[in-house]
């Protein structure tokens, strides 16, 4: 059972002046279809993709094992996605975004938007932006300004409980419509939204080609943070380390849970933003912040990341300590700094070292860490 797919819609016919459609078409080095695919399969969440082609149509690139055998579209858009699903149903996804493939231009944070709001309870998930330009009807009648108040322009990828849009496809055979959304409106599902990105582009004519290329080929801005902290042991039976309780025979002296390795984690991501250091977000004078759990500093630190438009890459911390052993745990840390940071686990490294008896952490006198967080905006 698998419990999100992709679906992604390529099968339209559309070609202009007679070339190849659009979708195959390449920008900076790579088919539409393939820039959107590669989007969907780099998200760890995402089990299973189904594309949909026109008959007779290639995928053009080679495939991997969670690309499913692409199949057939129709006449409509709706035709095709219907097929998709159809496809799908065998392995009875509990999810599935549906995604156009002229929309190459996807962002990990907006697919991972969609799939946070269908596992918060939604039936379907739709990215939504504001429409910022003064709008005009021209016609028989002349010029009207239509009020823009209220009206969003809809994106892809939409996300769905499995089995009601596949239901809601079913039904409404006979309702022509340009979206899966407005199947889900009829069907009455209860409809979540996330914002949507002015970057994800649908490319429908050449000059949202050359907007597209200018997109993908822009150089990866990649920036890297580091991050330090120390504690002092005291007495007490337990420390916090990574989001962890471990049961120790000291305790580590902080205002906080004095949690070091989410202390230097969470300066690595803020020093990677060049957003200050944790003490900025987080004065130790504050009364709010005693003995707070350091999970939300870090999840501070992931949220303004997410607001900058930037996506952690990675992050690597080393715990320095003569004891407690660091070994035993490590699988469990990497796996709580994933889910508080909210990305894949394979992101995130945890080592651990002593010094061999030198120095304060060798004394066993405190515990350090450090880190650093790599993020690409
Ligand atoms: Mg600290």
């Amino acid at each position: 059972m698998t419990d999100i797919a992709a679906l992604i819609v390529a099968a339209g016919r559309g070609a202009r002046a007679g070339g190849q459609p659009k979708q195959f078409r390449k920008v900076a080095g790579r088919s539409l279809l393939d820039w959107s695919v590669t989007a969907l399969t780099q998200e760890a969440q995402i089990e299973l993709v189904q594309i949909v082609l026109p008959a007779g149509e290639e995928i053009g690139f080679p495939p991997s094992s969670r690309i499913a055998t692409p199949v057939e579209g129709g006449y409509t858009r709706q035709v095709s996605v219907r097929r998709g699903l159809e496809a799908l149903a065998n392995a009875q996804p509990d999810f599935v975004l549906i995604h156009d493939a002229a929309r190459p231009a996807v962002s990990p944070g907006l697919i991972r938007r969609v799939i946070q709001a269908l596992r918060d309870g939604a039936d379907a998930a739709v990215p939504l932006l504001a429409v910022s330009d003064t709008l005009k009807r021209t016609g028989r009648d002349g010029w009207q300004t239509v009020p823009r108040e209220g009206l969003h322009r809809a994106q892809t990828p939409q996300g769905f409980a499995f089995g009601k849009i596949l239901k809601a496809h079913a039904h409404h055979r006979d309702r022509a419509v340009t979206d899966d959304m407005a199947l889900a409106e009829l069907a009455g599902l209860k409809i979540a939204s996330v914002p949507g990105e002015e970057l994800n582009v649908k490319v429908t004519t050449a000059e949202d080609f050359s907007v597209v290329e200018r997109i993908l080929s822009r150089p990866a801005d990649i920036r890297t943070g580091m991050g330090y902290d120390a504690h002092r042991f005291a007495a007490g039976d337990h420390v916090c380390l990574a989001g962890l309780r471990i049961p120790h025979d000291r305790a580590l002296e902080g205002h906080s849970d004095a949690d070091v390795a989410l202390h230097a984690l969470t300066d690595a991501v803020l020093g990677a933003l060049g957003a200050g250091d944790i003490g900025q977000h987080f004065p130790p004078t504050d009364a709010r912040w005693r003995g707070a759990e350091s999970s939300r500093f870090l999840a501070h630190a992931a949220a303004l990341a997410r607001d900058s438009g930037a996506e952690i890459l990675h992050c690597d911390i080393t715990i320095v300590c003569e004891r407690p052993r660091i070994g035993p745990h490590r699988e469990a840390m990497r796996n709580k700094i994933a889910e508080i940071l909210a990305v894949e686990v394979g992101r995130v490294s945890v080592k651990a070292t002593t010094t061999e008896g030198m120095g304060f952490t060798g004394r066993g006198e405190g515990m350090a860490a450090q880190a650093v967080a790599t993020l690409r905006f």
